[in-house]
């Protein structure tokens, strides 16, 4: 699959998510938060690859095991270690990079952090350098706040700031379309395959562009046209830690609308919304109306309180299904 994923951490512990896009010349790596233990499930290469690392807020259960993440790439040149924040956030990942003694770096030590704070009008990039302890944050740059804020090798990711007591940032993963040559159209068509068909992939044809094809002269557009198909990307939503009310309802219905896959909070059962509410959590019940007003492909629900562990579990999964069918926990739960 060109867009895979794995939900980190099990039931009744910390959770995160960890997104793959290959579009087979690339692997990108992205991930999603950082509790406890969540990076310790990932191969070392992996940790070493990850592009970027979003954090949804900084309550502890979502960056406590930060420090693996930082342990392994403090000392990264290349890419570019890039952390995506709330706003505020900034200020928490300064003190977690200068929280340690740093006597032993010199001028010459690689690493660089940027880290990019999405606030509700700019997002705002710091950055950091191993070499001076971490000590001094750079400006490097801002820009206004759009919904896409990171534009990859053949995805996109989305935030959208959602209502936690604090702010707490939802993000969506939406690969591109995939173009495919239609091979079946090609064989009836009799045409050989030959350096025309990288051609003829993309990018569009230019007005009057013309091709050969066995000797033979062709509009490149006609054949754009007639043998080429594309298919839409799949796409990932991270959604959690947030109070959904009926004015998120609203926002998210719209911003998740045809995602293939969301793994969402589910805090709390619906008979216990007063505790979701307290906590600025959500229920089962509310997700899964989510999912389906958004008509979404399916629902992963993740970071369920402790208090229905391990029997009431079961009642969590029923009470979405019972709203949205194509509901799951992760795999291995
Ligand atoms: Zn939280
Ligand atoms: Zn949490």
């Amino acid at each position: 699959m060109p867009l895979s994923f794995r939900v980190l951490g099990g039931p009744g512990s910390d959770n995160a998510l960890f997104v793959t896009v290959d579009t087979g010349q690339r692997t990108t790596r992205l991930l999603f938060d950082c509790g406890d233990g969540c990076p310790h499930a990932l191969a070392v290469a992996d940790l070493l690859n990850t592009e970027h690392l979003f954090f949804s807020h900084f309550h502890i259960d979502h960056v406590a095991g930060f420090d693996h993440f930082f342990r392994i790439n403090f000392d990264r040149s290349e890419p570019v270690v890039s952390l995506w924040v709330p706003p505020n956030g900034t200020e928490v990942l300064h003190h977690r990079f200068r929280g340690y003694e740093w006597n032993l770096v010199g001028e010459r030590q690689r690493g660089t952090w940027e880290v990019h704070e999405i606030g509700a009008e700019r997002v705002r990039t710091t950055r950091y350098f191993t070499r001076e302890a971490f000590r001094t944050g750079h400006p490097a740059g801002e820009r206004p706040r759009v919904p896409v804020v990171v534009e990859g090798d053949g995805y996109t990711v989305e935030a959208v700031q959602l209502d936690h007591g604090c702010p707490s940032m939802g993000y969506v993963v939406r690969e591109a379309s995939r173009v495919n040559v239609d091979t079946a159209k090609l064989a009836e068509r009799g045409f050989a395959p030959g350096a025309w068909l990288k051609r003829l992939r993309g990018p569009a044809a230019q007005a009057g562009e013309i091709v050969a094809v066995n000797g033979t002269e062709y509009p490149l557009a006609l054949l754009q046209a007639e043998l080429l198909t594309t298919t839409p990307g799949e796409s990932v939503a991270y959604l959690t830690d947030f109070r959904l009310d009926a004015a998120t309802q609203e926002l998210l219905a719209e911003r998740l609308r045809r995602v293939t896959t969301v793994v969402c909070e589910s805090q709390n059962l619906a008979a216990d919304v007063e505790l979701a509410e307290a906590a600025m959590h959500s229920t089962a019940r509310e997700v899964a109306t989510l999912a389906a007003r958004a008509g979404v492909g399916r629902l992963i629900l993740f970071h369920v309180s402790p208090r229905y562990l391990p029997f009431r579990l079961g009642e969590v999964l029923a009470e979405a299904r019972a709203v949205f069918p194509n509901t799951t926990f992760p795999d291995g739960w």
